[in-house]
């Protein structure tokens, strides 16, 4: 996903009419020439809570030697979830999503049975860009009409994740040869299959040069919505994506979840799921263990870090949920209700409060987090910590104990907003 928010800041604006060009690109050619065990593993950089959605997703265009039947397990931290594709000869479009844990690493198996090849172009796993007014549930369900497109994830290349050496099959570079086209609109290149018009990422639609549509299928299903911009949902995606990061490393949060592991031989998601009775605490609706989302309860925005009286919510609603304190979005019964489950007692439940323990920490070694910490980090820290005490402002802080540091941070910070801009 940085790699496609990179892309889409470089290209987007390159041409304004290249999004009517072709260029010719050969598929990778996957065979383990054997019968059995066919089994190709990728990975890719682990991406602890990078959306702030927690919706990890697979999605690529594949073709068979002959039509068969393609499993694809996408795993992220301690959820997983399989799915089960038709292949046909010609390139098909496969994806789906994951609404997934808060940490571990993210890994795609894909088994296929028979002595036979797959041709694979635009493979990439990662965090999913699910733009805003769209129902996440439609996009975590078994509706494929959109997927892989509507992920917005990168399919400019054959490859976009790390092959395992545990694979059973071996990929080379000499599969079948499509063509890519950029959307007009998200700016990514995306595959079209020329003798199949209208087969792949894009409509077909015979008065263009290419014959296909200038937006790709997601961005003209979605794009109807006038709040909806994906590069910009992107760039928001990143960058929220290292602000949580930055918070859940300072928090320790992987040691967290290992220790509770340790102490009560369980995950603490699974734990959660069955203390909120294997449903969303907000909306009710039962959820599988996959789909289940973590909430902090206490914000993280907050600096509070998940712990045993977090809780169990759907994609959606902790989408809704955001950086909210619970007493800003919950109603007084269920305030009362979800004390009573996550044993946070009411007091505390309906307070607004920042952590003060872990603001000490900050403030006791503040040039060292100015220094480390991305920019937007600090700052959006800073913002939330002077919401709730006006008189704490960390940024003055910084300038009154090291000035030099400070405007170091200001410029480092101007000089992501003009990469942002460009
Ligand atoms: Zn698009
Ligand atoms: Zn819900």
């Amino acid at each position: 996903m940085r790699r496609l928010a990179q892309h889409t800041r470089d290209d987007a604006y390159a041409s304004k009419r290249d999004y009517q060009e072709l260029h010719q690109v050969r598929s990778v050619r996957a065979y383990s020439g054997t019968p059995a065990n066919n089994r190709l593993v990728l990975t890719a950089e682990p991406v602890d809570g990078i959306a702030s959605e927690n919706i990890a997703a697979f999605g690529a265009y594949i073709a068979a030697e002959t039509p068969l039947k393609l499993t694809a397990r996408l795993c992220w931290g301690d959820s997983d979830r399989a799915v089960a594709f038709d292949l046909a000869t010609d390139f098909t479009r496969v994806g789906f999503a994951l609404g997934a844990d808060e940490q571990g690493p993210l890994s795609l198996e894909l088994y296929w049975d028979g002595a036979y090849a797959l041709d694979i172009w635009g493979l990439d796993i990662g965090p999913a860009a699910i733009p805003d007014g769209i129902v996440l549930a439609d996009v975590l369900g078994a509706g494929r009409s959109i997927a892989p497109e509507t992920f917005y994830l990168d399919h400019a290349v054959a490859l976009n994740a790390d092959l395992e050496p545990s694979s059973d099959a071996a990929v080379a570079e000499e599969g079948r040869w499509l063509h890519l086209k950029k959307c007009s609109y998200c700016g990514r290149l995306l595959p079209v299959d020329m003798n199949r018009l209208g087969s792949l990422a894009f409509h077909k639609h015979n008065a263009k040069r290419t014959h296909h549509q200038n937006e790709c299928r997601s961005c003209k299903k979605w794009r109807i919505n006038d709040n909806f911009n994906p590069s910009r949902t992107v760039d928001q995606l990143h960058e929220s994506s290292v602000i949580t990061r930055e918070r859940k490393i300072f928090l320790q949060e992987s040691i967290i979840l290992q220790e509770i592991k340790k102490r009560t031989g369980e995950g603490l998601k699974s734990q959660v799921w069955e203390r909120f009775d294997r449903r969303c605490f907000n909306c009710a609706k039962s959820i599988p263990l996959s789909q289940v989302q973590l909430d902090h309860t206490r914000p993280l925005a907050y600096l509070w870090p998940i712990d045993e009286h977090a809780t169990c919510l759907c994609a959606e609603c902790n989408n809704n949920k955001k950086d909210r304190f619970p007493v800003d979005f919950y109603s007084e019964s269920q305030l009362r209700e979800l004390s009573r489950i996550c044993g946070l007692g009411y007091g505390e439940l309906v307070q607004k409060s920042v952590n003060m323990e872990q603001l000490q920490k900050i403030m006791g070694d503040i040039v060292t987090y100015a220094t480390t910490w991305e920019p937007r980090t600090f700052f959006s820290v800073a913002r939330k910590v002077q919401e709730i005490h006006p008189e704490i402002n960390l940024g003055e802080r910084l300038q009154f104990l090291n000035p030099e540091i400070h405007e170091q941070l200001r410029s480092r910070a101007a000089a992501v907003r003009l990469t942002e801009d460009a």
